[in-house]
């Protein structure tokens, strides 16, 4: 059989599936840096296959963080998937709720609950030391029995376990009662505020007494409790307090399928990714979530495995997300080696495997596009621009090479290839008739 008869769409009519992939490097952009010679990170590294990938396909600049909003994957990756933040964007918690699984009724709240080490009024550890699940269960039980007697009146909130330091406190509402929250409240994230007071960092708007009082009352609840009382005698920083924020009330996401019904997207994405964050939009966005043995959301995760993983998904899934933390990771950590190492093996065992395998489809389209820029030299996520490149079967680009200089390049020969806002860039990407 000829390659052209193969490729001929089959004869029951039924046109051929367009198979979509996106490879999300999180905070993979950033700007030169003197150790790397003067090169971002996606210039010093050897990519040879996202080379091969831009070579054939557009290449220009995106932003997926509103001025508004906090730069982060909760805001960025939101939008990278399609849904714009400003409308869609509640907060960190309730997007952390849908991947545990937990539904939230149009009058829950969901409330970020680390467990902290405040000393001398100074936030010390945002983590309590990496608190271990059972230990953080048992200082959250203690919580809900300070809640039950210190505010008796305070019904619908539950102290919930997650996993270590990461834990929720959720609000379950009930209908004609007014919520004790809004949504003009701010509260700052404890990671935000290491080394520094915390008296000005307590939040702010409606309702934020009473997380105040809350926050402030744990350290009661807490104090002398058998885990920590054990933790200080074993040398390890104690849960003095918890620390609340990221409020929100769950996002009305429509359906993703519903959303891009008209473009030729099908009707099956998956989501691999080892962060609750992106569960949880995945979740929101009805997507099947694939757990992938040895991801960790760090480091060290097996590129190789997702990259095998996500392969064998688009056998039965119309679109599949490989989302990667690693390169986040090391920018917090001010690594600019350790940076350019993830970014070659995302190229390496996540792109080189995919897009050889695309190339054997008869119809594909392939995304590459991080988050937000997480800038090595101040260790933090940050709004503004970040490059992408578009690929497929269907697509005729300029050319060129991917990195943050390339993709500048590019929308300055072609104002077109600047995509704004972030969030439209999924209808670009899905719709074959662009
Ligand atoms: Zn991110």
């Amino acid at each position: 059989m000829s390659r052209q008869a193969f490729q001929s769409p089959p004869p029951s009519g039924e046109p051929v599936r367009m198979k979509y992939v996106i490879v999300i490097p999180d905070g993979a952009a950033d700007a030169p840096q003197a150790s790397l010679g003067g090169l971002t990170p996606f210039q010093a590294a050897r990519t040879p296959a996202l080379d091969a990938v831009a070579a054939r396909g557009r290449v220009g600049l995106t932003n997926h963080v509103p001025d508004s909003l906090p730069p982060g994957s909760e805001v960025a990756c939101m939008s990278l998937l399609g849904y714009d933040p400003l409308r869609f964007f509640t907060g960190r918690a309730p997007l952390e709720a849908a991947a545990k699984g937990i539904e939230l009724a149009a009058d829950d709240w969901a409330v970020r609950c680390n467990l902290v080490t405040i000393t001398d009024g100074v936030m010390e550890d945002f983590t309590a030391g990496h608190v271990s699940t059972e230990e953080a269960t048992a200082l959250l039980a203690a919580c809900q029995e300070g809640l039950a007697a210190d505010f008796p009146d305070l019904a619908g909130w539950q102290f919930t376990p997650g996993v270590s330091y990461r834990n929720l406190l959720l609000y379950r509402g009930s209908a004609g009662v007014p919520a004790p929250l809004g949504s003009d409240l701010r509260a700052t994230p404890p990671h935000d505020l290491v080394d520094q007071p915390v008296f000005d960092a307590f939040p702010r708007g409606t309702g934020s007494r009473l997380l105040t009082d809350l926050m402030a009352s744990s350290a009661r609840w807490l104090a002398g409790h058998p885990v920590n009382v054990a933790r200080i005698a074993a040398g390890k920083r104690p849960a003095t307090n918890v620390w609340l924020w990221g409020a929100g009330r769950a996002p009305r996401m429509e359906p993703f399928a519903t959303k891009y019904a008209a473009t030729g997207f099908g009707s099956r994405a998956t989501m691999i990714t080892a962060v609750d964050l992106l569960r949880g939009l995945a979740a929101l966005a009805g997507w099947k979530r694939l757990e992938v043995a040895g991801a960790t959301g760090y480091l060290d995760t097996d590129y190789a495995a997702k990259g095998r993983a996500a392969i064998a998904e688009l056998a039965h899934a119309d679109l599949v997300c490989v989302h990667v933390e690693a390169p986040d990771e090391a920018s917090h950590e001010g690594n600019a080696g350790e940076k350019v190492r993830a970014i070659e093996r995302i190229d390496e065992l996540i792109v080189a495997p995919i897009a050889a395998h695309l190339a054997t489809l008869p119809e594909w389209r392939l995304l590459v596009c991080p988050d937000h820029p997480t800038f090595l030299a101040t260790k933090t996520h940050s709004r503004g621009a970040v490059p992408y490149v578009l690929a497929g079967s269907d697509i005729e680009g300029a050319g060129g090479t991917y990195d943050e200089v390339a993709a500048a390049a590019a929308v300055a020969r072609d104002p077109a290839a600047r995509i704004e806002p972030g969030w439209t860039l999924m209808e670009r990407f899905l719709d074959r008739s662009r």
